[in-house]
């Protein structure tokens, strides 16, 4: 493993100390759908209001595809005026239809590589493509194996890929709320068929269930996955505790629906309390994330901290170290508000690069104590 030493900050005493791997390709910035591209109208509309869960705030607001180029630019953008220590940068090459074959049918693959060039609705289900969203897809995929790649072969201490567009709501044989390709399942079958690995876990911490994976993986007995996310009918209104796979996957599938608002407590309480001893169970060979920003308070419906994201990523590295000889990946999924999102992306990079993850706070505690302060003395 590739060490790399920086000169430790006061508030992050060994940050830069591990090495990080991020994959970054500006060819994912040529995925740019419009939602203004004729689709079914008024049918449309109501299956975006039902995925955005409230966001859209009814038929009179103009709606822009939330998952646009840029969420990536407001990351890179960050991460080049606040840059991590220890972190450093590589491109990633196309996915073949080999390696998107492993967990996506021909006919599918036909199918999306037929609209190369074009700009529709894939699907119902707010899943667009524009001229370059084949190509920008191809290479989200690419980044994902890179990924898992540079840190099974021990080229990278741990991984993260700026994917977009998403991935974790594609299906086999159907693009799905935002996703063309499966990121983390295509980067999984690589780590399972080419890089040996028997045991995979796949964490997924964005806000919505990734009913892709789970159905991808449903019955195999080499991928445990373990989802935390709001609870159904919000979308894709999957991931009941009761789902637990079939077949040689019975019992590796493990869903934690949770009810709107949770935060920090709720969900550190949960890793530890459920991941903690199905990891020890399982013994992983690699742990792979589905790193969506969406449950940080400033965007859709969860109450989770930068602290709070900051916690879960040293909760799963320590479970990397434990285990699989630190081999942790990040794949970037969703996260549509571009502060939570940007800001969330450089925490976990933090902790990943040997940063500490700091305690989470109720919201408004630091502003209550500063007021105490304030006002302690006026009525003695
Ligand atoms: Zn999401």
């Amino acid at each position: 493993m590739r060490v790399h030493i920086n000169r430790p900050t006061e508030d992050y005493p060994l940050i830069g100390e591990r090495d990080v791997l991020v994959i970054h390709d500006e060819r994912m910035l040529a995925h740019q759908p419009d939602a203004q591209a004729p689709f079914q109208p008024g049918k449309l509309d109501s299956r975006i209001q039902t995925m955005l869960g409230g966001l859209f705030d009814g038929a009179t607001t103009k709606w822009s595809y939330p998952e646009h180029p840029g969420r990536l630019l407001a990351i890179t953008d960050l991460l080049t005026l606040e840059p991590v220590p220890g972190v450093r940068y590589e491109t990633a090459s196309a996915a073949t239809q080999e390696q998107l074959g492993r967990v996506h049918a021909t006919s599918y693959l036909e199918n999306i590589y037929a609209l190369r060039g074009k700009q529709t609705w894939l699907d119902v289900d707010t899943t667009a493509v524009s001229s370059g969203s084949v190509d920008a897809a191809e290479v989200a995929a690419g980044a994902a194996i890179a990924a898992v790649d540079a840190v099974v072969t021990g080229r990278a201490g741990s991984a993260f890929a700026l994917c977009r567009p998403p991935g974790h709501h594609a299906g086999s044989v159907r693009a799905r709320g935002f996703c063309l390709f499966n990121n983390v399942a295509v980067a999984a079958a690589h780590a399972h068929t080419v890089l040996g690995c028997e045991r995979v876990l796949i964490i997924d911490w964005d806000v919505h269930h990734g009913n892709g994976t789970q159905d991808i993986f449903w019955t195999s007995p080499h991928v445990l996955f373990f989802d935390t996310h709001r609870a159904a009918p919000f979308y894709p209104g999957t991931g009941n505790k009761e789902e637990i796979g079939e077949g040689l996957g019975e019992g590796l599938t493990v869903n934690i629906p949770l009810p709107a608002g949770c935060g920090d407590l709720a969900l550190v309480q949960a890793y530890r309390e459920i991941l903690v001893p199905a990891v020890a169970w399982f013994q992983p060979d690699v742990i792979l994330v589905s790193a969506g920003f969406d449950m940080h308070r400033l965007d859709l419906c969860m109450n989770l901290s930068f602290n709070g994201f900051g916690m879960l990523t040293r909760i799963v590295q320590e479970l990397a170290d434990q285990h699989c000889g630190g081999r942790l990946v990040m794949v970037l999924e969703g996260g549509y508000q571009l502060e939570s999102l940007s800001r969330g992306v450089r925490t976990v990079l933090e902790v990943l690069a040997g940063g500490s993850a700091q305690e989470s706070e109720e919201p408004g505690m630091h502003d209550v104590q500063e007021l105490i302060a304030f006002h302690k003395e006026a009525f003695k």
